[in-house]
């Protein structure tokens, strides 16, 4: 039974994650390595649930019972205590494994392990722990509180009780649970990531302008976003990581990340979330 929920990350993902499974009742604990990205996700969290509120989709008791059952840490060890615990650190597998070895090290044995990874191997992260049957993959889509799906990911070790845990906790929070095989990119980023690729090859090669790339995927494919906007949502290096690993995973080099996106990580525009990347967002 799962009731206390560690979340690992407070970024754009972790916060999201943190604010919906404390939005249906869940005790969260949230955790990041300094305290600026402690406050910047509460940030956003009490944002987008002040935003509910205006919108008359949140009531304000609602809220405020959401933000009182979300703890925040810089210790992972404070994580211990949890049924559950959610990984959200940045796409790098040698991070996500040091991660998961200590929560290894500090969380008792019947304690599941998910990774939100957008690509990397669930196999291979469960392999920093002893616990490949209480390992899982949860990918979750952003903005987490409006994107209704989660791929559950099932490694080679993952136990059946482990899935059915997880899929009734998506449920419980409000998504629908897709259950996939581990394969790198899984089924959305193995589909999204090239297309969104191709797109900078395009811009690269001048074919059209940002705003034209993105208008012909919005008018005449009928996306709701362009994939230009897109990789500005989800981050600029997140795309490029998944890529890389697509890319060295499958050993096939239509997964070739395009220069023009390796160009704009190398130069920090990473995005909506630092301001910059393909577009500007003056804040
Ligand atoms: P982000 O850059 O917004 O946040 C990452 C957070 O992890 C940062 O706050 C950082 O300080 C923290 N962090 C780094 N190392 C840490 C450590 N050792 N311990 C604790 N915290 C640490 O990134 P994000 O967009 O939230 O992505 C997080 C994960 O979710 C990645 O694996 C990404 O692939 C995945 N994901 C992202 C999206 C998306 O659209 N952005 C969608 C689905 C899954």
């Amino acid at each position: 039974m799962i009731r206390r929920i560690g979340v690992v990350g407070a970024g754009q993902m972790g916060a999201g994650i943190a604010q919906v499974a404390a939005g249906a009742g869940y005790e969260v604990i949230m955790s990041d390595i300094e305290d600026r990205f402690l406050e910047k996700g509460m940030h956003a969290i009490a944002a987008s649930l002040g935003k509910g509120v205006e919108r008359g989709k949140v009531s304000e008791a609602e809220r405020a019972a959401t933000l009182g059952r979300i703890r925040t840490t810089l210790a992972l060890a404070d994580l211990a205590a949890s049924d559950l615990v959610i990984e959200a650190v940045v796409e790098d597998r040698g991070v996500k494994k040091a991660v998961f070895a200590e929560l290894d090290a500090l969380c008792p044995p019947a304690t599941i392990f998910a990774s939100n990874t957008s690509s990397i191997s669930i196999t291979e992260l469960a392999g920093a722990t002893k616990r490949s049957d209480r390992f899982v993959g949860m990918h979750f889509f952003n903005p987490v509180p409006v994107m209704r799906l989660v791929e559950i990911v099932r490694g080679l070790g993952t136990g059946d009780e482990t899935v059915r845990a997880v899929r009734e906790l998506a449920v419980a929070v409000g998504k629908t649970p897709v259950e996939v095989r581990d394969f790198p990119g899984f089924v959305s980023n193995r589909i999204l990531m090239p297309f969104i690729n191709e797109a900078f090859f395009a811009l690269g090669e001048r074919v059209a302008s940002r705003e034209d790339i993105d208008t012909v995927a919005k008018l005449g494919l009928n996306h709701p976003m362009g994939p230009l906007e897109l990789a500005d949502l989800i981050g600029l290096d997140t795309c490029l990581a998944v890529l890389e690993v697509l890319h060295a995973d499958f050993g096939d080099a239509k997964y070739r990340p395009a220069p023009l996106l390796r160009q704009l990580v190398r130069a920090g525009r990473l995005g909506r979330k630092t301001g910059r990347g393909v577009y500007e967002y003056p804040r």
